[in-house]
C-alpha cells in the first residue's frame, strides 16, 4: 500500500496541486497523476497496517477488545484469540518470517459466526472479512514484531506527524506523513509503512530525507522502513543521495507537467493497481476504460493531455 502518499496528496496543508505530489504520483502511474492534476478526489484503498497505526494513535489508551466492542464486534473475541494461538503455533513450528501469511495456513472466519455481523464489517473494514483478518494479526503481531526489531519497547508513543519535503530548485516542499515513535529516554524512531517493491528508492528516499534535520538537530531519531506483511524492520537502505533524489523529482515533475500519461500499472495487470486510489476512474466493473485506452493514444500524438476529453 501507499497509503502515506495518499495522505500526502489530500493533506491540507499541502496546496493542491502539488508538483512533488504529481511527481510522486507519476513515478507511481503516469494516470494516477493525471487524474490528480485533473482534480479528481482519490479514494485510497483500507490498509490494515495504516488503520492500525491511526487508531492507536489517536487513542492508545483503547485496547482491541474495546475497539471491537465499539463497533460491535465482541461476538468475535473468542475467534480472535484462535487466530492469535494458530498464528503462534504457525511460528513456533515454522521459523521463518510470517508463516501465518502463507496460503496453507491462511485463516478464515467459519461463516455461521459471521451471520449478523456484517454491517459492522462493511463500515469499518470495507466489507471484507480478510481486512478484518490482517487488520487483527498487524494489532497482535505485527506491530510487537516492528517494536521488538526496532528494539523499542512495547508501549511507545506513537504519533503521525507531517514532516517537509524539500525537493530543492523552485519546487515548494511537500509535507509527508511519517510515523513518530518515541520512548521516555528520548529515543525517537521515523518510520515508514512499506512493503518491497512499493516505489521503494523513492519513499526510503523521502524517510531519509525527513530524517536529516532531526538528525541535525541532534536528537536520538532513527529511521526505519516497516514492512506490514513480514513484521521486519530496515534501514532505508535503497534511499537516492539528496541529489539524485532531487534530479528525480524534478524530472517526474515536467512529466506530470506535460505528460504523457500512459496507465503503466493496468499494463502489468489489475493486480499491480490494487494500492491505487483511482481505480474508480480507470476501470468500469472490472475491464479498463475504453476511454483511457484512446486517452493514452491520442496523448502519444497530441499535446497536453489534460486538454483531451475524457
Ligand atoms: S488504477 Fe491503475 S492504471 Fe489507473 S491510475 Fe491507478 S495504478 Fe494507474
Amino acid at each position: 500500500m501507499i497509503t502515506d502518499l495518499w495522505t500526502a496528496v489530500t493533506y491540507n496543508a499541502n496546496h493542491r496541486p502539488h508538483p512533488v505530489a504529481a511527481a510522486l504520483l507519476y513515478a507511481f502511474c503516469p494516470t494516477a497523476a493525471y487524474w490528480y492534476l485533473a482534480g479528481a478526489v482519490p479514494t485510497p484503498p483500507f490498509d490494515p497496517a495504516w488503520q492500525v497505526l491511526s487508531h492507536r494513535a489517536q487513542a492508545p489508551e483503547k485496547g482491541l477488545k474495546q475497539r471491537l466492542a465499539e463497533w460491535g464486534l465482541s461476538a468475535l473475541e473468542m475467534d480472535v484469540y484462535h487466530y492469535f494461538s494458530s498464528v503462534k503455533i504457525a511460528r513456533n513450528n515454522h521459523p521463518v518470517p510470517a508463516p501465518e501469511t502463507l496460503p496453507i495456513f491462511r485463516y478464515t472466519i467459519p461463516p455461521e459466526r459471521r451471520f449478523g455481523l456484517q454491517n459492522p464489517i462493511n463500515d469499518h473494514f470495507a466489507g471484507k472479512w480478510d481486512n478484518f483478518i490482517e487488520y487483527i494479526r498487524v494489532w497482535l503481531i505485527v506491530s510487537r514484531d516492528w517494536l521488538n526489531y526496532a528494539q523499542l519497547p512495547q508501549t511507545p508513543n506513537l504519533k503521525q506527524v507531517f514532516l517537509p519535503i524539500s525537493p530543492g530548485g523552485n519546487l515548494p516542499p511537500l509535507h509527508y506523513p511519517f510515523w513518530l515513535w518515541t520512548t521516555d529516554d528520548q529515543t525517537s524512531v521515523l518510520s515508514l509503512i512499506l512493503s518491497p517493491g512499493e516505489l521503494e528508492p523513492i519513499r526510503h528516499s523521502l524517510l531519509e530525507e525527513a530524517v536529516r534535520p532531526l538528525f541535525l538537530k541532534k536528537q536520538q531519531t532513527h529511521a526505519y522502513v516497516f514492512n506490514p506483511t513480514t513484521g521486519q524492520v530496515s534501514s532505508p537502505l535503497m534511499a537516492l543521495s539528496t541529489e539524485t533524489f532531487r534530479s528525480w523529482i524534478a524530472d517526474f515533475a515536467l512529466l506530470a507537467r506535460n505528460g504523457p500519461y500512459p496507465p503503466l500499472r493496468a499494463a502489468q495487470g489489475r493486480s499491480a493497481c490494487q494500492s491505487c486510489a483511482f481505480t474508480h476512474l480507470c476501470y468500469l466493473d472490472k475491464e479498463l476504460n475504453p476511454q483511457l485506452n484512446a486517452f493514452t493514444t491520442l496523448r502519444h500524438k497530441s499535446g497536453n493531455a489534460r486538454q483531451t476529453d475524457l
